[in-house]
């Protein structure tokens, strides 16, 4: 009898650890399984090239960029929307690393633990896009093989509608000599977010606003003149000495109000005025509107822009006050920067995606809205606002525009082939809260040619809106 107890003990005790262990087990396959299946090595997720063979892309109208049918990973069936929308998606090896297909793996794949592997099918959860597919092939079409990128964003709900970097390639057909061939420099950056360039003309409203913001009077560019900086009436003379040196203008540009001085662009002005508020109220300035931040969109972290003017003699000063020294700016801080002055001081900053859905259509997830620090005031915002559409009345032609624009554009000389440009600003219209940023290295004029590739794409967008 004894010996039958001690046995049922033994045995009790070995079943009680033989649960534990159970139960163990399935604690730890709950918190792994996730990860355990994500593994790289899962051939029922990826191909032995590492392409993710299960999860849809589509842009924000349901139009299928990316998807998987019969173990292959595909694109949409046009050349341009394959190659306007490759940054924003993702080749199939995951080469450019800011896109969908490499920041978003794990969302693509719907995993549910009880199925395990059986979960998985070609479909996969739906990446939904903010970008439209067609207002992408317009930005493509009218950059026009040149490199460089364009974006437009919604500054209410930071959606991007559209967003291209150049040069891009064709990920239904990768070209074999894509890392060797000098045209494709720099091809798997996407360089919205990744590339910082010297910004020339396109930062002047930095420094009218430290100039509005700061309390600058008239009468410190003129001692002849009082009252507040916005009624300064400026004379250039197509040059501004410096002890050290000079900065000109295209031409002399003569007696100018405020808003003359930022229509005509003009140099000395600028120059004069940065170096009048000196470089700590000017690096101050800089900081203030963000250029030299990085911004989170999704996974990706933006490249800060750099600008070195602390200590610098003023002639130099004065270039940095023109975006000609040693600035350089991001395209999207400086798209942020603009939508803050479209805005009232602060805009959305933008993300590449709507929503996440499952294979069922059932809503995942969908990103919060944040929002940037205030960029600038609301007062100087609304000067600046009024002063860039006017820019666009004096400068660069009302009707070029599809819808009442406010902007301003830069062009940068290069030692070799046409200058880099650029072209910056917001639509005025309060039903479309839009604002977009052009860059395009040796693209030509800022006004004539980065000008063209918004004008493209604000008409492609007002055609979709009728
Ligand atoms: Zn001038």
């Amino acid at each position: 009898m004894k010996k039958i107890r001690s046995r049922t003990a033994l045995c009790s005790i070995i079943l009680a650890l033989f649960f534990l262990a159970i139960l163990y087990l399935l604690h730890t396959y709950r918190r792994n399984a996730y990860d355990w299946f994500l593994t790289p090595y899962n051939r029922h997720l990826y191909s032995s090239e590492n392409v993710l063979l299960t999860g849809t892309i589509t842009d924000r109208n349901g139009v299928v960029l990316s998807a998987v049918r019969n173990g292959v990973r595909g694109y949409h069936a046009d050349p341009d929307i394959r190659l306007s929308t490759l940054h924003v998606v993702g080749d199939p090896n995951c080469k450019i690393g800011t896109s969908a297909l490499a920041t978003m793996r794990d969302d693509l794949v719907s995993f549910k633990a009880l199925q395990g592997i059986a979960s998985v099918d070609e479909a996969g959860n739906t990446v939904v896009l903010s970008i439209d597919a067609n207002l992408n092939a317009a930005a493509l079409r009218a950059l026009d093989g040149r490199n460089g990128t364009a974006c437009l964003y919604n500054y209410k709900t930071g959606e991007i509608l559209a967003l291209v970097s150049t040069p891009a390639f064709d990920p239904e057909d990768i070209p074999e000599d894509l890392e060797e061939d000098p045209a494709y420099d720099g091809v798997y950056l996407n360089r919205f977010y990744s590339t910082t360039a010297t910004p020339g003309s396109v930062l002047k409203p930095v420094i009218l606003q430290a100039a509005l913001e700061s309390g600058m009077l008239a009468s410190d560019l003129d001692p002849a003149q009082t009252g507040p900086i916005t009624g300064v009436r400026y004379t250039c003379k197509g040059i501004v000495r410096f002890p050290d040196g000079y900065v000109k203008c295209p031409k002399v540009h003569g007696t100018q109000t405020l808003t003359e001085m930022l229509a005509n662009s003009c140099n000395c002005a600028y120059a004069d005025i940065a170096v009048t508020l000196g470089a700590d109220i000017v690096s101050g300035y800089i900081r203030k509107c963000g250029l030299t931040s990085s911004y989170t969109i999704g996974n990706v972290r933006t490249v800060p822009g750099t600008f070195e003017i602390t200590g610098v003699a003023d002639y130099r000063l004065g270039y940095a006050g023109v975006g000609l020294y040693h600035d350089l700016v991001n395209p999207c801080s400086l798209l942020v920067y603009y939508a803050a002055i479209a805005n009232g001081g602060r805009a959305a900053i933008p993300n590449t995606v709507k929503e996440l859905r499952d294979s069922s259509g059932n809503l995942l997830r969908r990103p919060d809205v944040t929002t940037s620090d205030e960029l600038v005031s609301p007062e100087a915002a609304e000067t600046l606002r009024q002063a860039l559409e006017e820019d666009v009345r004096l400068t660069y032609g009302k009707d070029r525009f599809p819808c009442g624009i406010a902007a301003k554009s830069g062009t940068v000389s290069q030692a070799q082939g046409a200058s880099n440009c650029w072209f910056a600003g917001f639509t005025t219209d309060p039903d479309m809260p839009y604002a977009f940023v052009v860059y395009i290295e040796h693209g030509g004029s800022g006004s004539r040619d980065a000008g063209d590739v918004a004008a493209a794409v604000l008409t492609e967008l007002t055609n979709s809106r009728t």
